[in-house]
């Protein structure tokens, strides 16, 4: 049973734009999924769809196994991790990847165990007591992952996240991300417009084109095997 699996989903926005028409996609246990295609395909729309930061116009988003907050709310435990660090400039990385354990109701004592084991997942332990400012742009990337980890999310949404960085540390953060991937099992989907990075990281290409935005073929990377 797949953890998310979006049904015919169309979005059209207010201004008439046609940003996705009759998607559909199972996300299950353990893939890496890219989202590959030019700009204005919907990638980024598909995503925030997924991740309940936008609705879709037609079609459905289920999570056949989700639990529900007392509130009736699907608890969707997804880590988000935008194109832009958003780091807070005024916290240190401590504390930027305390942020949504806090907003859980969850004391920086209680937190502490977590957020270390996050920054040594991204291998930044050592600058938990830096400022973003102090940091370079792989290393903020780096602890935007950490933040969107510390939560065990069951599925990681990244939207062009190394987008806005050189291209020799966004080799080494593909490495970072595979290396996480392996140790971790993730589920991921991620968004990019780069043909390597798909091929590099994902167990599944999922290709959309423009106007309207389509899927137009899904490749698997993968060989079968036990993680199905
Ligand atoms: P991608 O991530 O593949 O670049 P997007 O999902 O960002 O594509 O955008 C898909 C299409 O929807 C584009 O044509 C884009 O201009 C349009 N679009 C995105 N957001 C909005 C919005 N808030 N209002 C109107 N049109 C939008
Ligand atoms: P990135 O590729 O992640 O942007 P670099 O590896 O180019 O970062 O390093 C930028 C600077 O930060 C260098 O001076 C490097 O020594 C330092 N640095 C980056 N990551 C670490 C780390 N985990 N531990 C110690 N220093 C680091």
């Amino acid at each position: 049973k797949p953890i998310v699996s979006l049904k015919a989903i169309s979005k059209t926005f207010s201004n008439g734009t046609v940003a996705l028409s009759d998607m559909a996609l199972d996300i299950r246990q353990g893939e890496f999924i890219s989202l590959l295609g030019p700009s204005g395909c919907g990638k980024s729309t598909a995503l925030r769809i997924i991740a309940g930061l936008a609705t879709a116009s037609t079609g459905t988003v289920d999570w056949p196994s989700a639990t529900y907050d007392p509130d009736g709310r699907p608890d969707r435990e997804i880590g988000f991790v935008f194109q832009e660090p958003t780091l807070m400039p005024w916290a240190t990385v401590f504390g930027n990847v305390w942020l949504p354990l806090r907003l859980k109701g969850i004391s920086k004592a209680a937190a502490r165990a977590d957020i270390m084991h996050a920054l040594e997942l991204v291998g930044l332990a050592k600058f938990a007591e830096s400022y973003p400012r102090e940091l370079s742009g792989g290393m903020k990337m780096r602890v935007s992952i950490a933040r969107a980890l510390v939560t065990q999310p069951k599925i990681l949404l990244m939207d062009e996240p190394f987008a806005a960085l050189d291209e020799i540390t966004r080799f080494k953060l593909n490495n970072d991300i595979l290396r996480l991937r392996e140790q971790l099992g993730w589920t991921v989907v991620f968004v990019t417009h780069s043909v390597f990075e798909s091929v590099y990281l994902s167990s599944r290409i999922v290709v959309m084109a423009a106007r309207p935005g389509r899927v137009v073929a899904e490749i698997d990377i993968d060989v079968p095997g036990p993680r199905g």
